[in-house]
């Protein structure tokens, strides 16, 4: 069955300015561009039935079925038996995701994680889409977004040009502004573009597909939370490789199927299971789906627990409650006590923090510049550096 989008059209973010869907120091890439909250679905809207789906093959080879790995609410969740990456089946339509993303009322804020304000006047303290909260703006000039742009450098041998795609507000490229990049986004959420504009920050409105942006022409490349929200992620890898100059880096951070709360919990596991994440990765998929695209893979790291056993689709559509404060804290400080722990085993190739980071090259030239010269400390420095929760 379907059901007309409610309101205006926009605010859709599953192309290339993915809405946000991580963790604690994530913004939300949710809501409309700038269109007043919309009324919430009814209560009764639960399954895929309900809502205008069109079938998905996996998102790399493109096989029509895989291994089931469970169902709920109407959708499969499916595993590629080729190249182990996960999709759900059937999609969301981008009409349906646009749907989503409207529901910007109180509920909705209360799905994605705690703060009950409209997330389409979202200020610092929001939430992420997969039900974690945002950290406050102290935190988030963070040592996670130093640790992220700090590898990126190190890497490249020092700031350059950044483009992040689906920026939201902003406080990742202000960051990378402060720390010397030249530091431009690609947002469609009008009102986050105005909100980001407003701190003087480059903004490029759409998805990076309808954007007129020079081949070549970035130094860095970064997706927070974007990856599991493309309907079509290998056309959009392929597009921002275009836009990496030869050497230049791609960073990613993404929610860790892999990780040892999604293989415990799996289908319950809220931080993961969004029939509007399209794809999921662990450990060996990202990579397969890296390489695919043309990229080098550098290094993998993981971070954080996330033990969470809330249903966000049960509760968009009015059915539970999102984690409490105590919850997320003990989430946090868990996330803290096993920091080391999951950095032992990246090192030894075991990712099983809940979110997964990957750094990777498009060939060409190397690290430009003396200070790209690094050593064995250097690179142990940088993941520390990256996955600090
Ligand atoms: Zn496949």
């Amino acid at each position: 069955m379907t059901r007309p989008p409610q309101g205006a059209p926009g605010g859709m973010q599953g192309g290339s300015s993915g809405p946000s869907a991580a963790e604690s120091s994530s913004p939300p890439r949710l809501g409309s561009p700038g269109t007043p909250a919309q009324p919430a679905a009814s209560p009764t809207i639960a399954t895929a039935a309900d809502w205008e789906t069109q079938p998905a093959a996996c998102p790399l080879c493109a096989r029509p079925d895989g291994r089931l790995l469970w169902r709920r609410h109407g959708f499969r969740w499916l595993r590629c038996p080729a190249d182990g990456l996960v999709w759900v089946e059937p999609r969301l339509s981008d009409a349906s995701v646009d749907r989503i993303y409207r529901m910007v009322d109180a509920r909705k804020a209360a799905v994605l994680g705690g703060s009950a304000r409209p997330l389409s006047g979202a200020p610092a303290d929001g939430v992420s889409a997969n039900g974690a909260e945002r950290r406050g703006p102290k935190q988030q000039g963070n040592p996670r977004y130093r640790g992220i742009l700090g590898g990126l450098a190190a890497g490249l041998g020092g700031p350059g040009r950044l483009l992040e795609v689906g920026a939201f507000d902003g406080d990742f490229l202000a960051v990378a502004r402060d720390l010397g990049w030249q530091a431009e986004g690609t947002e469609i959420n009008a009102a986050a573009l105005a909100r980001t504009r407003a701190r003087g920050l480059t903004m490029h409105a759409g998805r990076l597909a309808e954007l007129d942006l020079a081949p070549a022409s970035f130094d860095a490349i970064v997706l927070r939370d974007v990856l599991e929200h493309l309907p079509e992620p290998l056309a959009e890898l392929r597009r921002i490789h275009r836009l990496l100059r030869p050497g230049g880096m791609l960073y990613i951070w993404v929610p860790n199927l892999g990780s040892l709360t999604g293989r415990l919990l799996g289908p319950r596991w809220g931080a993961v299971v969004f029939p509007w994440h399209f794809v999921y990765v662990d450990g060996r998929s990202l990579p397969r789906l890296l390489e695919a695209t043309g990229y080098r893979v550098e290094r993998l790291a993981s971070a954080n627990l996330l033990w969470r056993l809330s249903d966000p689709w049960a509760i968009l559509h009015g059915r539970g409650a999102p984690p409490g404060p105590l919850a997320r804290r003990l989430n946090r400080w868990a996330g803290r006590l096993l920091a080391p722990l999951f950095r032992r085993l990246d090192a030894r190739g075991l990712h099983l923090g809940a979110q997964l980071e990957a750094w990777a090259r498009v060939d060409g030239a190397g690290p430009i510049g003396a200070e790209a010269a690094q050593g064995p400390d250097d690179q142990r420095d940088i993941r520390c550096g990256s996955v600090a929760p």
